[in-house]
């Protein structure tokens, strides 16, 4: 009998948003580094590949994973010091990352409203560096502490090591499969400022009271915003966004605003543009399209959906056909957000 922290052949179906099947040959679940290091030193995956999962809210199996999926369940919030311009709080890499924001918001410590209702586990916020509403994490992380898979220590990386970029960081490249978050140090600023300029958010609030909004009400408009326009992956299996905004430089975007006048696009630092990735998808005529179980979601054309029965292969099937039909249609190729595996 394997111990009880290691599963041989374990289902993964309710490990991942999507809901797909998918088995991973070892399944280690583990709450302290301890376990980690217990598990990873375990001869009978000494030589296997790994794969750390936390929520699964942004992962998509496309087949079985035939090494040790690692899920990181480490507990704990604690108050880590301070700096000139923020308090920090150390917080551990399993823990769900909407609860941790309303928690340090219900303490009085505000800063990550904006990120409110992302799924998904702290230890993961780093790894393509959670944005929403005009926030990512980056601006809210002091440091990360992560252990090497191959020697087994922890080491503490500052913000800039972590090399964030729009849904990026050093842990999608240089340190890929080869780091495991263990906690990560939230740096929420003394001195709050709201978060505001984003058009949606903006409208929502100014719906719901004339006053300058507090960080509380932010938080409530944000969730509200997210549950009108994405679905519940309890209750219809999504990863969020699929693909990423294509980035262009300033000549592509006007050459496909004289083709297609009402392009949604946002100016970036630099001269290039940000497209709005759900417009691309929906001028192609694919919002709420369905291949079998697999389907554009019918209100955000950036998402897709399992309606029932897809398997992963379905999905990523219909996310070639989204990805050829821009990429003929407009000339822009669009990215993954969710991680393939
Ligand atoms: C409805 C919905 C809405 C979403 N909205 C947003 C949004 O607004 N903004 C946004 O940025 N994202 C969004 N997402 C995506 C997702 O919530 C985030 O990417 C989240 O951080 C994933 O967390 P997770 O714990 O589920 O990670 P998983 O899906 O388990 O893993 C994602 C990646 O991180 C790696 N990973 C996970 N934990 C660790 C760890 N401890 N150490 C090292 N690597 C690790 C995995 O190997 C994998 O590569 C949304 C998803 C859904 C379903």
């Amino acid at each position: 009998m394997p111990p009880p922290e290691l599963l041989a052949n374990a289902s993964l179906k309710a490990l991942n948003a999507f809901g797909v099947n998918a088995t991973a040959a070892w399944l280690a679940q583990v709450h302290s580094e301890a376990d980690l290091v217990g598990a990873l030193g375990d001869p009978r995956v000494a030589a296997c590949p790994r794969l750390v999962l936390g929520g699964g809210t942004n992962i998509l199996f496309v087949s079985d994973f035939s090494g040790l999926v690692v899920r990181v369940q480490i507990p704990g919030v604690r108050a880590a010091g301070e700096t000139d311009e923020s308090w920090l709080f150390e917080v551990g890499a399993g823990m769900d990352w909407h609860q941790t924001v309303r928690q340090l918001l219900d303490a009085g410590l505000a800063g990550l409203e904006n990120l409110a209702l992302i799924p998904g586990t702290v230890g993961a916020a780093p790894i393509q560096n959670i944005g929403a509403y005009g926030l990512e994490i980056a601006e809210r992380l002091h440091s990360v502490r992560a252990c090497v898979f191959q020697q087994q220590t922890a080491d503490e990386m500052s913000a800039t090591e972590c090399e964030f970029g729009y849904r990026d960081s050093a842990f999608k490249h240089e340190y890929k499969g080869c780091r495991i978050v263990l906690s990560v140090t939230l740096a929420l600023p003394k001195r709050w400022q709201a978060v505001l300029g984003y058009a949606e958010l903006d409208r929502e609030l100014k719906a719901r009271s004339n006053e300058p909004p507090s960080a509380g009400a932010i938080f409530e408009a944000v969730c509200a915003i997210r549950r009108r326009k994405l679905p519940d992956p309890t209750l219809l299996g999504n990863a969020g966004s699929f693909f990423k905004n294509p980035v262009v430089t300033r000549e592509k975007r006007t050459e496909l605003i004289s083709h297609f006048p009402s392009l949604v696009s946002y100016a970036l630092s630099g001269g290039r543009f940000k497209l709005a990735a759900g417009w691309l998808i929906e001028a192609c005529g694919m919002k709420g399209a369905s291949r079998g179980g697999a389907a554009v979601y019918d209100r955000q054309a950036l998402v897709l959906v399992n309606r029932g029965g897809a398997s992963g292969r379905d999905i990523l099937d219909l996310a070639r056909e989204v990805q050829a039909r821009v990429a003929e249609k407009f000339g822009v190729m669009l990215e993954p957000e969710a991680v393939i595996v």
